[in-house]
C-alpha cells in the first residue's frame, strides 16, 4: 500500500495552503479533492475575497492578517502570479455603529493612524458612487486588498500535480496510521489534515452540532456610472445598512460590481449548491445599492451561490460564535481539523496553512486558544 507522512483531505484555500507549506518543508504529503479549480463548488470558488488588515470581528486578528499578508507576498513572488491586489476598504454605518467603531479600534490598537473620510459626507465627496447619509460613521483602511481566490489556489498547487489525488476520500484511523480510502486506491498516512469546508462533518461527525451551513447569494451589478466604480478609484465596501451587512468590490475585472449580503442565507446541507441565486435573494443587495451606492446600482449581470460554514458559540470558553476551528482531535491527535470559514477565513489562508504545517511538524504545538476544540464541552 502507498504511504505518506501527511494526507490532506480537501484542497480549498486552507488545504491547498497547507499542501504548499508542507511541500516547502520537504514533507511527504498528498492532497485529496474531487473538485478542480474553477468549479462553482467549495467555499473558496470564484475570483475574489476581501483582505482586511483590521477586522471588525476582533482586533486579535491583526497579527494573523499581518502573517497572512507576508505569506501572500511570498506566494506572489514564488509563483509569479498576481494574488493580492491592493485596494482600500471603506466601512460605514449609522452614527455609533459597531462595525466602524471596532475596525477603528483595531487600527488604533496597532498604532495605525486612521486617515481618509470619517463620515458619510466626506466619503460621498471622495467616492462619488456613494450616497451615504451625511452623518454616517466611516473608516477607511488603506492596507486592504482584493484576494484573487482561485488564482491563490493555483499558486498553492503550482508544480504539485504529483502530490494531488483527484478523488473524494474517507478516513479510517488505525493503530498503524490513518488509512485514507478513495475510489482510486488506499493510502496510509501518519497524520491527516481535514479541511473539507462545508463537508467537514461528514468526515468528523463530532463537529456537526457546532457547525451551520448557510446559502449565500452573490451578484455582479452593471454599474450605473461606470467611471465611479473602477478599481483604483473606488474602494472595497462593507456597510452596516438597514437591511443587514453588505459588502462589495470595485469593478476590477470588467464584470461589474460584485456585491452580497453577509451572513444572511437559509440553512442548507453541504451539497445544496442549486438552484442559482434568484432575484428575491438578491433584492436586499439591489435595494441597498440603489439607496447607498447608486453609481453601482444597475441590472444584475451574473449571480453565484457560495456556502458559509458557520461555527456555533462556545459553551466552555466564551466567544461570540463564528470563530475558526483549527485543532487536533482530542481522541486522535494524528488528525488535525481546520474549519476556518464563517465568511471571513480566506484572507488568512497563507497563515493558516503555515499553522497547519507547524502542527504537523511539531506534535506538541497548540493553536491559539480561540481556535481550539476544547471551547466546546463535547470536546473538552
Ligand atoms: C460568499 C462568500 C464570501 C466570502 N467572502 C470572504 C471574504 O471576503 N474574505 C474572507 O477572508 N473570506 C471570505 N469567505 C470565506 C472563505 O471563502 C472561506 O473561509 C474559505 O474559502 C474556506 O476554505 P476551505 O478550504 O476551508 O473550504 P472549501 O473551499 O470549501 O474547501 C473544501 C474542499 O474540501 C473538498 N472535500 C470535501 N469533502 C471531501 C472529501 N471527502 N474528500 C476530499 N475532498 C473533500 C471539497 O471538494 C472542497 O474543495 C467567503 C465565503 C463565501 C462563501
Amino acid at each position: 500500500m502507498q504511504r505518506c507522512d501527511v494526507g490532506i483531505i480537501g484542497l480549498g484555500l486552507m488545504g491547498s495552503a497547507a499542501l504548499h507549506a508542507l511541500r516547502r518543508h520537504g514533507c511527504d504529503v498528498l492532497g485529496f479533492d474531487p473538485l478542480t479549480i474553477g468549479e462553482a463548488r467549495g467555499s473558496s470558488h470564484g475570483s475574489c475575497r476581501i483582505f482586511r488588515r483590521f477586522n471588525f470581528e476582533s482586533e486579535a486578528y491583526t497579527a494573523l492578517s499581518d502573517r497572512a499578508h507576508a505569506g501572500w507576498q511570498a506566494l506572489e513572488s514564488d509563483s509569479g502570479r498576481s494574488i493580492l491586489k491592493p485596494c482600500a476598504v471603506l466601512e460605514a454605518g449609522p452614527a455609533g455603529c459597531e462595525l466602524v467603531a471596532r475596525s477603528r479600534a483595531a487600527a488604533l490598537a496597532a498604532s495605525n493612524a486612521v486617515t481618509g473620510p470619517r463620515n458619510g459626507r466626506e466619503a460621498n465627496r471622495a467616492f462619488p458612487a456613494f450616497n451615504l447619509p451625511d452623518d454616517w460613521d466611516v473608516v477607511v483602511q488603506d492596507s486592504g486588498g482584493i484576494l484573487m481566490a482561485e488564482e491563490a489556489m493555483r499558486a498553492f498547487r503550482q508544480d504539485a500535480e504529483s502530490n494531488i489525488i483527484a478523488a473524494a476520500a474517507e478516513l479510517r484511523p488505525e493503530p498503524a496510521g490513518i488509512r485514507i480510502v478513495t475510489a482510486r486506491g488506499e493510502i496510509m498516512a501518519r497524520q491527516a489534515i481535514v479541511a473539507a469546508g462545508p463537508w467537514i462533518a461528514a468526515l468528523i461527525p463530532g463537529l456537526k452540532s457546532h457547525l451551520t451551513i448557510t446559502r449565500q447569494a452573490v451578484g455582479w451589478f452593471k454599474p450605473a456610472k461606470q467611471e465611479t466604480v473602477h478599481y483604483g478609484t473606488f474602494p472595497i465596501f462593507i456597510l452596516e445598512a438597514a437591511r443587514g451587512m453588505f459588502y462589495g468590490f470595485p469593478d476590477f475585472e470588467g464584470r461589474g460590481v460584485k456585491a452580497a449580503q453577509h451572513d444572511h442565507g437559509s440553512v442548507v446541507g453541504p451539497d445544496d449548491w442549486e438552484p442559482p441565486a434568484d432575484d428575491a435573494e438578491l433584492e436586499p443587495v439591489r435595494a441597498t445599492l440603489v439607496e447607498l451606492i447608486p453609481g453601482a446600482a444597475g441590472p444584475i449581470l451574473e449571480r453565484d451561490i457560495c456556502l458559509y460554514t458557520n461555527t456555533a458559540k462556545a459553551d466552555v470558553g466564551l466567544d461570540d460564535g463564528n470563530e475558526f476551528i483549527i485543532d487536533r482531535l482530542p481522541q486522535d491527535p494524528r488528525i488535525i481539523v481546520a474549519s476556518p470559514c464563517s465568511g471571513h477565513g480566506a484572507k488568512f489562508a497563507t497563515a493558516i496553512g503555515a499553522m497547519l504545517a507547524d502542527m504537523v511538524l511539531d506534535p506538541k504545538l497548540k493553536t491559539p486558544r480561540p481556535f481550539r476544540l476544547d471551547r466546546f464541552s463535547s470536546f473538552a
